[in-house]
């Protein structure tokens, strides 16, 4: 059974039997994988902490013909303000789950590792992390040839402008947004409305290609930007390109709800 070393983060991470973890990976040599570590719910398991979940670290993994065994397991990067606040916690499962939506077995693009790596560092530090999930949505999107069409209407063409008054649209369907002419968010189930400071923050947010671009430009220290409207939009819209919801956007929501309900109480909770 030989041996084979991989980078991955830890997707998904499932227990089994008494004291063994079911890990989904997503390798930057293989892309995404599935192994046992066997033992690491043991208390003395040297690899309990390599194999947390969305800890980027080296496996020594076998092949096996269903799935690999782990070997050897180190942490390279824990993520740790990750763990720390529920907010940040739920929206880097999030990225996690998104990107497992979109892939298949041993299918390998390092350029999606690096995303969600990337995409897992903004989310620990900025401090509006939901505007990191959404760059590293339409990011992800971009990767994977399904980017929205965000600056001229995909019916007639005409440019649109954050400047010019009316409701717009995002339609999941016919991938892009469409003008204050043509859409019609009461006719169509698939189409999310934008308003024009909405449609502003995606279109920023998809001109931002690199992590020295999003922290020179400032939009993610941007706190008081409600972007419930446009994650409302992307949601859908990747919604119509994944074949299920995804488990991750209730602890979203769940968190949401209870934030709104605390901060009407007077009690704020972590943004
Ligand atoms: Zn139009």
């Amino acid at each position: 059974m030989p041996d084979f070393n991989i980078t991955a983060i830890v997707l998904r991470r499932m227990q089994y039997g008494e004291t063994d973890n079911i890990l989904t990976l997503y390798s930057r040599e293989r892309g995404r994988i599935s192994a046992i570590a066997k033992g690491a719910r043991k208390a003395v398991s040297r690899l309990s902490g390599a194999t947390e979940l969305l800890c980027r670290s080296k496996f020594s993994l076998a092949s096996a013909k269903t799935l690999q065994i782990v070997r050897q397991a180190e942490v390279v990067a824990s993520y740790p303000a990750l763990r720390e606040d529920l907010t940040r916690l739920a929206n880097g499962l999030y990225a996690a789950d998104l990107l497992s939506a979109f892939v298949t077995d041993d299918d390998p693009n390092p350029d999606l590792f690096d995303l969600l790596d990337a995409a897992l560092n903004l989310i620990s530090v900025v401090k509006a992390p939901s505007l990191a999930a959404r760059w590293y949505e339409i990011r992800l999107l971009d990767e994977l040839g399904y980017a929205p069409i965000l600056t001229e209407c995909i019916f007639c063409r005409a440019a649109l402008s954050p400047a010019r008054p009316g409701i717009i649209a995002l339609s999941a369907s016919q991938g892009g947004v469409l003008c204050h002419r043509h859409c019609d968010p009461q006719r169509f189930d698939d189409q999310s409305a934008l308003s024009r400071p909405s449609l502003q923050l995606l279109q920023r947010l998809s001109d931002l290609k690199t992590l020295p671009d999003l922290f020179d430009n400032g939009i993610l220290e941007n706190r008081e930007f409600d972007d419930r409207q446009t994650a409302y939009a992307l949601r859908r819209y990747i919604r119509f390109r994944t074949d299920h919801d995804l488990k991750s956007l209730q602890f979203l929501d769940t968190l949401r709800i209870a934030s709104l309900r605390n901060q009407t109480m007077g009690v704020r909770l972590p943004h």
